[in-house]
């Protein structure tokens, strides 16, 4: 087989925050499909950058008090642990505001421009007159035009799911700013996607039959003009507005004082920045390789940006005279536990970072998620039962255990040298090798779901002769030397063509093996020929743990002091008010709560909210206590009854006195409330200076 030349992505996560499982997921499916390629002897380069630009990066880093530069700087100075930790092979990692990036996405945009491919509009837009820039459709919100709720974002409401434009909104505001918005005229540039030979191209490019079938489904919508059930009409590929006016974080559009590029404009053009900054870190010539035509070029990206990556990105590729992918690989999403979506913007779960400092193996996460991914853009679910049953029982039950069982006798019994094979272990191993080819086309097609399915088949194939042939009876009985000898050797044999099979998924586990086994790097042509008779193995040593319940059970407790995600608490909020952040039962041992009598309550003169208390806690002394309670009781009703204080709270000087703790009282939110304020008391019986734990 000739040797191919591939030029692989991911898509580029937006720096404004640290991964989350959902670009790891991203990562590991694109790495597997990356490392398989290079198993086959093929030429990768595979690149990744941040997505650097656009307004919230902007806005995120005024908040933080940083350059925008800053800001994104210290993301991409975390991303690190996160793709050494998960074995991801990037061959570099770059920054969309890094100078190639610059460089190329203003020199595809004048190529554009020399296509008449650029044109300008005069749009109106809202402006923030507080902080003089226009405002991004999600930094505009309003009362939702068709169902009234408040607080919705610009371009479509959370409550009623319509979608309009910021305009549409009633009582517009800021939410930079809170200032009421103006509409403010201002000039755009525009990608003229609707120009005839731009749509001939797409519906050819999209259609021609490499995109996954849904993909190229779900693409033929946006090209077609139709009549919607609402009486408006679909107008197909409109326009692209790809302008944004100062101030902004991006990259400035040539000859226009003051526009900047839309952040959506120079993202995808960042992998071709990388791959550029890569090649002259090695001293190639970026222009010579891009224009090898038998180079291949390749995007793994989720399901929620396929516009940009199948009509925009190939358009300004193709029109600015430059080479379009040869294939875009969209994935679905991943919930945990069947819970939340792990989109781009949103990602709680399954911390990745937390599955590693739990000492949890990478590459049972690697395995696992292989397992269920196939070429489909279908949505997958982690598991925790399901995690732990697949990795313990395929991975360490079926595959590891087959070295575990044959290593001990070589080493001991045949100081470590493998030997001859008769013809039933040849028959097995040739079952195991017949299927490479298979197993070459599931991992080509991105089915490595089935393609692990192959592979643990034919792991059971080879525990069902382990159990045949009972190695360790054999060891037992005077005579059979030869006949172990020879077991054994089938099992090493057939360890490592299934660690050959799984090596994409599981490279850290794979250069363990070769060292095990004392080999080379193993490729999938490796699979051809055994390690033959005479070869030396090394010492077994334990390949890989099993999952643990407790890592799980560990992995999923809610961190300490989360907030509760703003989804969970939207219709039910307990007594007007959110329950506060998780404290520690240190935290809590910290309050100081007794029972107190109120010997004496008396209302405060010039004021129509307190009542003087004077409480027994079972000190030598009395304490003085100001509470807000005068809305709901009369002190003759108070005096006499026990009630719980806040004992060790700091004395408060006040307008009347001063106040030495506080007593406890349940309320709504909004204490004017019906049915209004109720002091605690303790059942019958309990003394003042009790402690409340
Ligand atoms: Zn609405």
């Amino acid at each position: 087989m000739s040797q191919r030349r591939l030029f692989v992505t991911t898509a580029l996560p937006y720096a404004n925050g640290n991964f989350h499982i959902g670009h790891i997921m991203e990562y590991i499916q694109a790495d597997i499909w990356v490392r398989f390629q290079r198993m086959q002897g093929h030429a990768v380069n595979f690149v990744g950058a941040d997505d650097a630009h656009g307004a919230p990066i902007m806005i995120a880093a005024e908040k933080a008090g940083k350059t925008p530069q800053q800001f994104v700087a210290d993301i991409a100075a975390g991303r690190k642990p996160y793709l050494d930790g998960f074995h991801i092979s990037f061959d570099n990692w770059h920054s969309t505001d890094a100078p190639e990036n610059h460089q190329l996405a203003q020199q595809i945009y004048r190529d554009l421009k020399k296509a008449g491919l650029i044109s300008t509009k005069t749009i109106e837009q809202f402006f923030d007159v507080e902080k003089n820039m226009f405002l991004p459709d999600r930094f505009i919100k309003g009362q939702c035009p068709k169902c009234g709720a408040k607080d919705q974002y610009g371009d479509n409401c959370e409550v009623c799911g319509a979608v309009y434009a910021p305009t549409d909104l009633i009582n517009p505001y800021s939410a930079l700013s809170g200032a009421t918005p103006v509409l403010k005229s201002s000039e755009h540039f525009f990608f003229r996607l609707s120009d005839p030979r731009c749509v001939e191209f797409l519906e050819q490019w999209t259609q021609d039959g490499k995109l996954q079938p849904e993909v190229a489904n779900k693409v033929k919508e946006w090209f077609s003009v139709r009549d919607n059930a609402d009486g408006t009409q679909s107008e197909g590929l409109g326009d692209w507005d790809i302008s944004r006016d100062a101030p902004y974080f991006g990259i400035e559009i040539p000859d226009a004082p003051g526009k900047y590029f839309y952040v959506w404009l120079d993202a995808p053009v960042g992998y071709l920045a990388s791959l550029k900054n890569l090649l002259g870190k090695r001293g190639e010539d970026y222009e010579a390789y891009m224009a090898d035509p038998a180079l291949e070029q390749y995007h793994f990206i989720g399901k929620d940006i396929v516009t940009f990556h199948t009509l925009f990105w190939p358009a300004m590729l193709h029109f600015s005279g430059r080479k379009t992918p040869d294939n875009v690989f969209v994935h679905g999403f991943l919930t945990v536990n069947n819970g939340e979506k792990m989109s781009k913007s949103r990602g709680t779960g399954l911390d990745p970072l937390k599955y590693l400092s739990l000492g949890m193996n990478p590459e049972w996460l690697r395995y696992y998620l292989a397992a269920k991914l196939n070429a489909r853009n279908e949505d997958i679910d982690f598991n925790a039962d399901d995690f732990m049953a697949r990795v313990n029982s395929d991975l360490v039950g079926k595959y590891v255990n087959i070295a575990s069982r044959a290593a001990g006798f070589i080493a001991k019994r045949f100081a470590g040298r493998l030997g001859e094979i008769s013809a039933d272990g040849d028959a097995l191993l040739s079952v195991l090798r017949a299927q490479s080819d298979t197993i070459t086309q599931l991992y080509e097609f991105r089915e490595f779901a089935k393609a692990l399915r192959e592979v643990m088949l034919l792991a059971d194939r080879v525990n069902a002769y382990v159990d045949q042939n009972k190695p360790w009876e054999l060891a037992k009985q005077a005579g059979m030397d030869g006949r172990l000898h020879d077991v054994c050797t089938v099992c090493i044999e057939a360890f490592r063509l299934l660690s050959i099979y799984l090596k994409p998924v599981l490279p850290a586990l794979g250069a363990e093996v070769e060292n095990f086994l004392k080999t080379g790097p193993l490729g999938f042509a490796d699979a051809a020929a055994g390690l033959g008779n005479g070869h030396i193995i090394g010492d077994y040593k334990h390949l890989l743990q099993r999952v643990d319940i407790k890592q799980l059970e560990a992995l999923f407790e809610p961190p300490v002091q989360e907030t509760p995600a703003p989804s969970a608490i939207e219709s039910i909020v307990p007594g007007g008010e959110e329950i506060a952040p998780v404290i520690t039962i240190d935290d809590f041992s910290k309050i100081d709560l007794r029972i107190a009598k109120i010997v004496n309550c008396e209302a405060v003169e010039g004021s129509t909210k307190l009542l003087r208390l004077t409480l027994d806690v079972g000190e030598a002394s009395l304490r003085n206590v100001f509470s807000g309670i005068a809305s709901s009781y009369q002190p003759q009703d108070l005096i006499g009854k026990h009630t719980v204080m806040v004992a060790n709270l700091a004395p408060r000087k006040m307008k009347f006195g001063i106040s030495e703790g506080m007593v406890l009282a349940a309320s709504h939110a909004n204490e004017k409330a019906e049915p209004g304020i109720f002091v605690l008391e303790p059942l019958p019986g309990a003394q003042p200076g009790m402690r409340v734990r």
